[in-house]
């Protein structure tokens, strides 16, 4: 068996490691026996003597990912087996077969025990995202056993790395396939049409995140004027148009979005004079409109903290964001409103949108509490994976 360089941890350290927390810092290091870089694997082994686990050499503060707690060889075979893994999980949740949903995600960072890693699929196409050099290291292993456990199911696997590996290290690799090509992609969501472009499109292409969410607001969409506020391509509002929703308006600030959101209404083939597809910035957008005009009202903002030290300003930007549609939509309206940040919990957003109801000055109903699909798993010892937040308020 391959020697890995060893991580001793401090007296006391090993206890999360025991509970399979995957995550190592740097406070938590006795001495290193050997020379890790970034991205090497390193065993992580207790002050006792004992072996812990296995992971990734990291850069900073967060020292090591750790992606298995039993002592093994971690080459080619090891990697498959864990596509193997995850795969078998879709399948038993019933998106690897499923006519009506060809896009989900495969591999899902800590909740899958891959940190650093993320997999969307979108038909036969994968799309990877590595987050930490480790990964990134060995995609083209990780997109040829991708391939070769769905047999058949997909056959291109698209690399996505630059962007995540660029913030992360400062290094600058480029995107491309690992295998295959890619042709027109477009996908089923709940039997609704979507054209994705993985290339140019923000994150893998597509919020997966939000596919339950969606089906949600159908239930509340018929005869309705709906707006789809940080609508990206449209998600929310195609779900909406098809439940029969008199107007729905999607606005987002992004030209390119709203270009495919436009695409995404035609292709389902919706009556152009019941929607409308909107390049503008949130807050301008709603300071305009009048009170009363829409009874549904959908608020998915980008992810206001990007880390803990950024996190009070964003706590101030979901409360305004909120006070705002709430002093705006129409009596007895229903908000679903989001937050994808890490580091904002539930809690803690429940705070915010509290705050801003005093603000509008509007009574309002938490009717449910909404976050992400079982492709999406939280690892139970790492429960900032749990990163989307959402209620559903009605507004009197
Ligand atoms: N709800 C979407 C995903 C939203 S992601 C879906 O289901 O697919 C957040 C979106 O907010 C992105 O599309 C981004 O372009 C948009 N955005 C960011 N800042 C904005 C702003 N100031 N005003 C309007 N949209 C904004």
């Amino acid at each position: 068996m391959t020697t890995y360089p060893q991580i001793i941890l401090k007296p006391g350290k090993e206890v999360p490691v025991l509970r399979f927390h995957p995550w190592i810092f740097s406070g938590a290091i006795e001495k290193t026996i050997g020379k890790p870089a970034e991205g090497d694997i390193v065993e992580c082994i207790s002050s006792a003597g004992n072996y812990l686990a296995t992971g990734h050499c990291m850069p900073g503060s967060l020292a090591v990912k750790l992606f298995t707690f039993k002592r093994q060889e971690i080459n080619d075979a090891f990697w498959y087996s864990k596509i193997k893994e995850v795969w078998q999980v879709r399948h038993s949740v019933g998106l690897t077969d499923n006519p009506g949903t060809t896009a989900y995600r495969l591999v899902h960072n800590e909740g899958d025990s891959m940190p650093g890693l993320i997999v969307d699929v979108y038909g036969n196409l994968a799309v990877l995202q590595a987050h930490s050099t480790g990964m990134h290291d060995i995609r083209q292993i990780l997109a040829d056993a991708i391939v070769s456990v769905s047999e058949g199911r997909i056959t291109s696997v698209y690399d996505k790395s630059s962007e995540s590996i660029r913030k992360m290290t400062g290094r600058t690799v480029s995107d491309g396939f690992l295998v295959g090509t890619l042709g027109e992609c477009e996908v089923l969501e709940n039997g609704h049409r979507f054209h994705v472009n993985v290339v140019t499109g923000q994150k893998t292409g597509f919020f997966l995140d939000q596919r339950e969410n969606r089906e949600l607001l159908a239930r509340y969409a018929k005869d309705k004027h709906v707006l789809n506020m940080f609508g990206y391509t449209g998600g929310f509002s195609v779900y909406g148009a098809s439940a029969g929703a008199k107007v729905v308006h999607t606005v987002d600030s992004s030209a390119p979005a709203i270009a495919i959101a436009e695409k995404n209404m035609k292709l389902n083939g919706f009556d152009a004079s019941a929607y409308d597809c909107i390049v503008a910035d949130a807050r301008k957008y709603i300071e305009t409109m009048e009170f009363g005009q829409y009874d549904v009202i959908v608020l998915d903002p980008p992810a206001y903290a990007k880390n803990v030290a950024s996190r009070s300003q964003a706590l101030k930007g979901y409360r305004t964001i909120n006070a705002m549609a709430l002093a705006k939509i129409k009596s007895g309206g229903v908000l679903f409103t989001f937050s994808c940040s890490q580091v904002v919990d539930r809690q803690m957003f429940t705070s915010a949108v509290t705050a801003a109801a005093v603000d509008a000055g509007r009574q309002v109903r938490i009717i449910q509490h909404l976050s992400q699909p079982p492709d999406h798993p939280v690892n139970i010892f790492h429960q900032e994976g749990e990163y989307l937040k959402g209620l559903v308020l009605l507004v009197d």
